[in-house]
């Protein structure tokens, strides 16, 4: 079957850590009524200190997860079978604090080798993107659902997406931003759970646990479609006009 693991085991270890990150990201966003049987505490006790953490609006985190702690985290992962073939793991780069994060699909051939995101074809137009909503790569953060690269740039599997998501929610968790950009297919339905076709998700707001979420294509789609870059250009001046506060959050 395409997208079985060849070991029962290992799936179900995969899908119990990928459930276990969802359940903690909901406790933390306060939806507790599903999990009653949980109690919403923070890890250290402190509840006080992760309540003035919480701002409106941006998602809540249970306590000051930094993406360092995030990263060590993830270490030299061999959460699923990409961790036997990629050369580096790409974890993310950009500014910590940054108000806007972009997700992508997964590193491709430039990114393993360099363990940065983005750094290719399609990375460049991103940076150029980037550049066109008056900001540095430096300025925002990017990464990607996976972080290892599939072999011959290949879709992501249901069970590497369902490996990698809880080290993404964790990511998103420490940086807080206001807005993710979702860039394509792969990303949008990932965030949003949803298998609506990225040209109807595309250019409307989503609610991603409190965070407003764009969708816009890839831009290795852009480069193969490049009639296409006027509905991308539409869609990050909606996140520019959200982040200027011309578009109430
Ligand atoms: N495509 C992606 O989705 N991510 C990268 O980092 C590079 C290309």
């Amino acid at each position: 079957m395409e997208g079985a693991k060849e070991n029962p085991a290992d799936e179900l270890l995969e899908l119990v850590r990928s459930l276990k990150a969802q359940i903690q990201f909901d406790i933390d966003a306060g939806k507790t009524q599903a999990y009653v049987c949980m109690k919403a505490e923070p890890a250290d006790g402190d509840k006080s200190a992760a309540d003035k953490s919480r701002v409106k609006g941006r998602m809540p985190s249970r306590k000051a997860l930094t993406l360092g702690d995030v990263k060590k985290e993830l270490g030299d992962c061999h959460g699923c079978s990409l961790g036997r073939v990629r050369t580096n793991i790409v974890f993310g780069e950009g500014n910590p604090k940054a108000e806007i994060v972009f997700v992508g699909e997964a590193p491709g051939g430039d990114e393993d080798i360099q363990g940065r995101p983005f750094v290719g074809r399609a990375g460049q137009l991103l940076t150029r993107i980037i550049a066109a909503m008056g900001l540095k790569r430096a300025d925002v953060y990017i990464c990607n659902i996976l972080k290892c690269r599939p072999p011959g740039n290949r879709n992501p599997k249901p069970e590497e997406i369902a490996a990698c998501e809880p080290i993404l929610i964790r990511q998103l968790e420490a940086i807080n931003p206001r807005v993710i950009c979702a860039l394509g297919t792969f990303a949008a339905h990932t965030l949003l759970k949803t298998d609506v076709p990225i040209t109807i998700l595309r250019g409307k707001f989503h609610a991603y646990h409190g965070i407003q979420l764009m969708p816009t294509y890839h831009p290795a789609y852009l480069l193969r479609n490049p009639g296409a870059k006027k509905q991308v250009w539409d869609d990050v001046q909606k996140i520019m006009k959200l982040l200027s506060g011309q578009i109430a959050q």
